[in-house]
């Protein structure tokens, strides 16, 4: 068929889009809250797509969150009512995914916080708790000699604030251990976007930290890997043609979107800008190519019901 243009979504045609369509997926940060803080309208118009009977879901590749936490977030900031059911976070995928994964008894090592634990043990998922790695010795040498759990068949990676070395020392000792050991991560993101410009590192720069220790390439649960929408298609019945998936990000959420048949609204209150979005030019470099594809993305822009 022939391309089609990326186009400005606003009144009759949004409503078209809108009305064909009776899943929508959000992607959370940048689109429905900026950290604590609602963005404009947003409550509003999830409020209106659910009284007009859509199901709502939501997929973030924030890991630092549990189901059930993103379900009161939702709730506090004034969004219509989710069950944790309708939640897909990172953390929740990957301990989905290693529960499919491992063999049963096969525990894993885990770079991450509570809510990546949380998930893990409410999946059946055995994993060794996050904390201080134990260390035999005060040289980085000795820690070659620290004890290695024989159940860990898997190293998952996730947003940790006590990411060290000495974690990442046990990390590569794990996945020494050959190709039965799993290396899996939540998501790449590399930056998260503060408020006037600023950012602080994301996952995906503890990722890079693990992959290029272990020289071997991570399983990546989050977008714009599928796996996150194959999580949502296997717990509820999703027509891809009749689902719209909504982000701020060309490289992750649009591309997921489009990977999976979906139909694709950016809504420019995020990363990715109109001008990025005009121009394709995101980041990185490799993704440049793959996202050639975009001039085929049914929809770009913001989304806006009134
Ligand atoms: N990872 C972390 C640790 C974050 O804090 C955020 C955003 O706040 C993200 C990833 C991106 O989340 P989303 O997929 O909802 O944009
Ligand atoms: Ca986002």
């Amino acid at each position: 068929g022939g391309r089609r243009r990326c186009r400005r979504l606003e009144g009759e045609a949004a409503r078209a889009v809108l009305g064909a369509a009776d899943t929508l997926l959000f992607d959370c940060d940048g689109v429905l809250w900026r950290g604590e803080a609602a963005l404009g309208g947003a409550a509003a118009a999830l409020g209106r797509l659910a009284a007009a009977g859509k199901r709502l879901c939501y997929v973030t590749n924030n890991s630092s969150r549990t189901r059930q936490a993103y379900g009161e977030k939702l709730r506090r900031l004034g969004f219509p009512p989710a069950t944790p059911r309708h939640v897909f976070g990172s953390a929740y995928c990957a301990a989905r995914f290693l529960r499919q994964a491992l063999p049963p008894g096969a525990a894993a090592y885990v770079l991450g916080g509570p809510a990546l634990a949380a998930e893990l043990r409410e999946a059946g998922v055995p994993h060794l708790e996050p904390g201080p790695a134990a260390l035999p010795g005060p040289a980085p040498a000795d820690w070659a000699r620290a004890p290695l759990d024989p159940a860990v068949r898997a190293v998952l990676v996730g947003f940790d604030e006590h990411f060290s070395y000495a974690k990442l020392c046990q990390a590569l000792r794990y996945l020494l251990r050959g190709p039965d050991c799993l290396l899996v991560a939540t998501n790449r993101d590399h930056r998260l976007p503060l408020e006037g410009g600023a950012a602080i590192p994301g996952t995906g720069c503890l990722v890079k930290a693990v992959e290029t220790a272990a020289e071997r390439e991570a399983f990546i649960v989050g977008k714009p890997n599928r796996y996150m929408f194959d999580c949502v298609a296997s717990e509820f019945d999703i027509d891809p043609a009749r689902t719209i998936m909504v982000g701020d990000r060309l490289d992750t959420d649009i591309l997921m979107g489009n990977t999976c048949g979906l139909t694709t609204l950016l809504t420019l209150t995020g990363v990715t800008t109109l001008e990025e979005a005009e121009l394709r030019k995101v980041e990185p470099t490799d993704v440049r190519k793959r996202t050639r594809q975009f001039a085929a993305c049914p929809l770009l822009d913001r989304l806006r019901l009134s």
